[in-house]
């Protein structure tokens, strides 16, 4: 810090969390308060028992106006969720939010010296010290500010796009619905029925398609393919093949991604031949025509056929709907064809919550028989049998008559999936499905800002759970639109254009293609709305032409000169030098 100049006017306030015992239970707090109160520019210090709390904030306020405090200092835990609410609180009192840094000496520091409370507090005071000497090079910065139009597009009109769409135009959104088919409707069209309450699927989807294609605030493309996709929050481009072969593009501020899934082909296993070996999707469609005679009376179906396997060509994951799709298809069966035997044979059954496992029970009492198969030894067809060994401790055979055979299969990743991936630059799984940007906290959003996702082309899912999740994935647009503008944290990279070279080394290692390059001044610049403030760029820039704001080197520098001159204290203070 000696070699930086320092700015004027740094009147610098720390405030040390408790985090009730979290972080007081392993280290001592007071002495790392009274620590900071030694170092240059801190003119406030104190504790708090939850800095978080109303009593926390209220402190903090209360000392930014009382002290003349142009510089906040909290030590407590993760800046991933409190820094936003202490740099709020900075802001309601004219503080700009900017001049505020966080310290981690929770996680960082009490969770993971648990068992050492004098060193703890050590390298916490270490923590703290690093942090006062970052607060005196800190700048006010300002949020970026984007107005943005209440217009979105859906990619994909089954279930989960239409109640997207539907639920956007009632919010008085545009909409712009693209469904590569002729119709909408998309998988759910082909069943029988629905589970769990067997409802038809034409009372679920006509009067939904209904709506969306008389709804005003709709526009629909049918059988038309998306060729290409730019732009960022509140400005995405659209490029839009219609089915009479005509190019025309959409302008929109987010994108609602919901292009379904698709069955798996058992080619090769069981016999399968699209007659006599089906799938549950083809004997949906028998069901649909209520075609009982072609069936036959022994109708066997195999659960996780190219599931839950590790061979070539199958997916080692478990289908989540299959199981419920036999069990309601077996159902069916028995209801239209009361002499039908109906046998199962299964792994483990996968009918999960109540109303799946009453139908489960349901099945069971109409004399619908399970049996476990042992999966080192699925079951065989032979002679219009169904062999298999139904029990893992014994060798005894079971032989099943059968003259229909349904193998379960699982859905898989629409054929589209990877184009839209790449056009969005979003992630797909291992097995090709949309990678949410967090399975629990948000599990409808990519982390692409204004792009999400909803139904099966995230993971395998019901018709009712594909509605709820299109809702879902509208309301998430919808407080996105609400604002009438897009905010993003001025924490983004710059490029100093008269010092890059157009190396464009920046621009290959961006994961969220936030640089571009400037052909005519043969430089890269950095789009401050798509930029995430991640630093991967600065730390290839040759020339440290490109920079992060809130991280640049005289920050830096700062931090790494106060860790070393704490090293050296604390080894003096043990005698170890
Ligand atoms: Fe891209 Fe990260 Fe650099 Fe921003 S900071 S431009 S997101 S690499
Ligand atoms: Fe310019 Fe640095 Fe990017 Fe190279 S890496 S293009 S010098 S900003």
């Amino acid at each position: 810090m000696k070699d930086f100049e320092k700015p004027e006017d740094v009147r610098i306030g720390v405030f040390v969390c408790h985090c009730g015992s979290n972080i007081a239970g392993y280290l001592d707090c007071k002495a790392v308060a009274e620590y900071a109160s030694t170092l240059p520019g801190v003119v406030f210090s104190t504790t708090n028992l939850y800095t978080c709390s109303e009593s926390g904030i209220a402190e903090i306020k209360r000392a930014i106006l009382d002290k003349g405090l142009t510089r906040v200092v909290v030590a407590s835990c993760s800046p991933r969720t409190h820094e936003p609410l202490f740099r709020s609180s900075c802001k309601e009192v004219g503080l700009n939010p900017y001049l505020f840094e966080m310290v981690n000496i929770r996680d960082q520091c009490s969770w993971v010296h648990m068992k050492d409370f004098e060193e703890a507090t050590e390298k916490a005071k270490t923590l703290v010290r690093m942090g006062v000497a970052k607060a005196w090079f800190l700048e006010p910065q300002e949020d970026l500010e984007v107005p943005i139009e209440a217009k979105v597009a859906v990619i994909g009109g089954g279930i989960a796009g239409l109640s997207a769409a539907e639920s956007l135009a009632d919010m008085g959104v545009s909409v712009v619905l693209v469904e590569k088919s002729p119709h909408l409707g998309g998988l759910v069209s082909y069943l029988s029925s629905l589970a769990p309450h067997f409802s038809s699927p034409e009372e679920v989807l006509n009067p939904l398609i209904a709506r969306v294609e008389n709804h005003s605030g709709i526009r629909l493309y049918l059988g038309a393919t998306v060729r290409g996709i730019e732009g960022y929050v509140g400005n995405y481009r659209i490029r839009i093949e219609t089915r009479e072969g005509e190019e025309l593009q959409e302008t929109v501020s987010a994108v609602v991604v919901a292009i379904g899934a698709k069955p798996y082909v058992p080619l090769g296993l069981y016999g399968y031949d699209g007659r006599g070996i089906i799938t549950q999707l083809e004997l949906e469609k028998c069901l649909r025509k209520r075609e009982g005679d072609a069936l036959g009376k022994d109708v066997v179906m195999i659960q996780c056929v190219g599931a839950r396997s590790q061979k070539e060509g199958e997916k080692s994951y478990c289908g989540r709907i299959c199981c419920i799709t036999a069990v309601k298809n077996a159902i069916l069966l028995k209801e239209l064809f009361p002499d039908t035997r109906v046998s199962i044979l299964y792994r483990d059954m996968q009918t999960y919550g109540s109303d799946f496992e009453a139908m489960l029970w349901k099945a069971r009492s109409m004399g619908i028989k399970f049996y476990v198969y042992d999966v080192n030894r699925p079951p065989e067809v032979r002679e219009g049998r169904v062999l298999f060994k139904s029990n893992i401790f014994s060798d005894e055979v079971i032989g099943l008559p059968c003259d229909l055979l349904v193998l379960s299969t699982p859905l898989i990743a629409s054929d589209d999936a990877t184009a839209i991936a790449n056009l969005l630059r979003v992630p797909v799984d291992a097995n090709g499905f949309f990678l949410e940007a967090h399975v629990k906290l948000r599990p409808l959003d990519f982390a692409t800002d204004g792009v999400f996702l909803c139904g099966s082309c995230r993971f395998p899912c019901t018709a009712e759970e594909a509605r709820i999740q299109g809702m879902g994935a509208a309301a998430r647009v919808g407080a996105l639109l609400s604002k009438g503008k897009v905010v993003s944290s001025a924490i983004v990279a710059e490029v100093n254009a008269l010092s890059c070279c157009g190396c464009k080394g920046c621009l290959g290692v961006c994961p969220y293609g936030a640089i571009t390059y400037d052909e005519v001044k043969d430089v890269c610049e950095v789009n401050p709305i798509l930029c995430k403030g991640c630093g991967t760029c600065t730390g290839v820039c040759p020339s440290q032409s490109v920079q992060l704001k809130g991280f640049n080197p005289k920050q830096l520098l700062s931090q790494v000169h106060a860790s070393v001159e704490s090293l050296k204290e604390i080894l003096t203070k043990y005698e170890r030098i």
